[in-house]
């Protein structure tokens, strides 16, 4: 719960002079992987300027075409490669092979090799770098955030220009017996995608977060990753051991025979944990007592729909539909978004689906919109603000949802109100799709309009909301962020952000009393409901529905069945007089941790 012990780590690594012994980076995807690194070294070739004679021109322009052909085979080829459950994430490679064909790319290297008269190489430098500085210049964040696309696509032609391919090589480790890892400085989602058939059974960057394409890219590949590993390709060479501690985060180098025996041991636990919690898929959830709690998934890919199906889980609580706004410049046409929320309601075989209209703004991707630059983006223009504003990309993802609807229980969401007012603009918006659905002839069953309890105004008046919502869920990630005045992206503040804070624990005990005198549900879906402590805590404090990341569904099961719905009330009513969080965190620690132990392990 607390994240000191990484914290303290972390600045004993800094002061040190020694070489370190192990690095602190993201958990990026889990697993535990004892292997051989091989390091992929693609410090930045230093493109070569050379005069060409008149008649050399057009054999330069000529080779400049020829590696971006190749370029093109090879991501087209990669992008082929994708396993299905990955298939969404094409969509990024699609944006680079796109970049291949992009006039502004192609033909400006050209005119630069016939104008100044130089080699294939610095013609593409020099368009690379214009349009670099175009993307730097745009006033909106999804074009200043494609520069490393740019430049993923630049090096890859660049490399084939200089006969120096230098594609992530085949792992060593097949030959050896011993599982290979990738160690790299920074990983394009294309070099992630071609891991898995080239041998890996992990990777390490030195830099990166737990939320880039590349991060979630592992995770569907089921790739442990430690990402933003600091130091990674200058510590550590090709053949040296190391361990790749994917559920903590961190890096083992040249470990000796004890902790190698320990990370094995790890890693047979966590695999042997995943298996044992194999029986409970087909359970529904439930308390040590019988009371049936709703165990939902959140997913952001349509994909996961399956995984959370496959895990056990009661329905999607929480789709995250801004993956579908993602790298690109339009909004998903209607007809586009449909297809993608049937194909989630159709995987989910009759149990709810609860989608999300769109929660862009703030610390998420902009790119199918034009959003100002602001001051306070957390503060400003958007989720339901936004789709306030843009109401005909709004009424299409609320037309699109209302028509999945027609095939199966589908609730819709909105996300971040913070006001009656929004809700009911909202609901004038549903409305006046449904009526334009009708008007096309189109049958629209009733869909339940349930809100987000993310903001603290929420939460005061959730009696007033709950009159007008069909449920409620509480969004843990963004309350805390607003209720404590703390950035949810902020490292420097990030051990202040505790959910179990006193403050959070009241606003979640009043929205639930709330739902409840209004005879409604409450859901929770923030990442607090997947701490195995928190969730039967949050069943004491009157949630009845949690949503869960979709992997953490069968121990999240497993933790709910064996406390009572009593004995958690008794320590929700404890806590609720507590004053401070170390003081909330050692009481469910008391609590709940002796019967929950070997499922807390599993992760540690
Ligand atoms: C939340 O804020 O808790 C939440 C679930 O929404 P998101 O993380 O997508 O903002
Ligand atoms: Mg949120």
């Amino acid at each position: 719960m607390s994240q000191g012990s990484a914290d303290d780590s972390a600045r004993r690594l800094a002061l040190s002079e020694e070489p370190p012994t192990r690095l602190i980076g993201a958990a990026a995807a889990p697993g535990v992987v004892v292997g051989r690194v091989v390091i992929l070294d693609r410090r930045k070739v230093q493109v070569p300027r050379r005069h060409v004679e008149d008649s050399e021109v057009e054999a330069e322009v000529a080779r400049l075409r020829g590696a971006i052909n190749a370029a093109r085979t090879q991501l087209e080829a990669i992008r082929g490669t994708l396993p299905s459950e990955a298939k969404d994430h094409g969509l990024i490679l699609d944006a680079h092979l796109l970049m291949l064909d992009d006039a502004l790319l192609v033909d400006e290297a050209e005119a630069a090799i016939r104008a100044e008269k130089v080699n294939a190489e610095w013609g593409l430098r020099k368009s690379v770098e214009h349009i670099k500085a175009l993307f730097e210049r745009a006033e909106d964040d999804y074009f200043r955030e494609r520069r490393s696309d740019v430049d993923f696509v630049g090096e890859r032609v660049l490399r084939q220009l200089m006969g120096n391919a230098q594609e992530v090589p085949k792992a060593r480790g097949e030959t050896e017996g011993e599982p290979t890892v990738l160690v790299a400085h920074e990983l394009s989602p294309a070099d992630t995608a071609s891991l898995r058939n080239k041998g890996f059974s992990a990777f390490i960057t030195d830099v990166g977060s737990a939320t880039s394409h590349t991060a979630i890219l592992a995770r569907a590949l089921e790739l442990p990753a430690v990402v933003g590993a600091q130091g990674a390709t200058k510590f550590l060479a090709t053949g040296d051991r190391v361990i790749v501690d994917g559920l903590r985060g961190i890096v083992q180098l040249r470990p000796n025979a004890e902790q190698i025996l320990g990370a094995e041991a790890r890693r047979r636990r966590y695999a042997q944990f995943v298996r044992s919690l194999d029986g409970n898929r087909d359970q529904p959830a439930a308390t040590s007592c019988g009371t049936p709690i709703a165990l939902r998934a959140n997913i952001e890919l349509p994909t996961e729909a399956l995984i959370a199906r496959e895990q056990g889980a009661d329905g999607v609580g929480l789709y995250r539909t801004e993956f579908l706004y993602i790298d690109r410049r339009l909004p998903p046409p209607e007809e586009e978004q449909t297809e993608v929320y049937v194909a989630v309601v159709r995987a989910m075989g009759g149990r709810p689906v609860t989608l999300r209209t769109f929660d862009i703004g703030g610390d998420k991707f902009s790119t199918a919109f034009r959003l100002p630059r602001e001051m306070n983006p957390a503060l400003g223009l958007r989720a339901v603000r936004l789709a306030l504003r843009e109401r005909e990309v709004f009424r299409a993802q609320l037309r699109a949802m209302l028509r999945a609807a027609a095939t199966g229980p589908v609730r819709i969401m909105i996300p971040m109100v913070a006001t009656v007012a929004e809700l009911r603009a909202a609901r004038a918006e549903l409305e006046a799709a449904r009526g334009e659905l009708q008007a096309r002839g189109v049958t629209v069953p009733d869909v339940p309009l349930g809100i987000m309890i993310e903001t603290p105004s929420a939460v005061f008046v959730a009696d007033l909301l709950a009159k007008e919502s069909a449920f409620f869920s509480i969004g843990t990630n963004d309350l805390v962020q607003y209720s404590l005045a703390i950035d949810r992206g902020n490292e420097h503040v990030a051990y202040l952000a505790r959910p179990l804070d006193p403050a959070i624990l009241r606003a979640i005990e009043r929205t639930a009393t709330a739902a409840k005198q209004a005879g409604i549900p409450c859901a929770l879906c923030g990442a607090m409901a997947s701490d195995l402590l928190s969730a039967p805590l949050l069943i004491g404090l009157g949630v009845g529905e949690l949503s869960v990341d979709p992997h953490a569904v069968p121990e999240v099961k497993a933790a709910l069945a064996r406390v009572s719905l009593r004995e958690a009330r008794e320590v929700a009513a404890k806590a609720l007089t507590l004053a401070t969080a170390d003081e909330v965190e050692q009481l469910v620690r008391e609590a709940f941790a002796s019967k929950l132990a070997d499922l807390l392990a599993a992760g540690e």
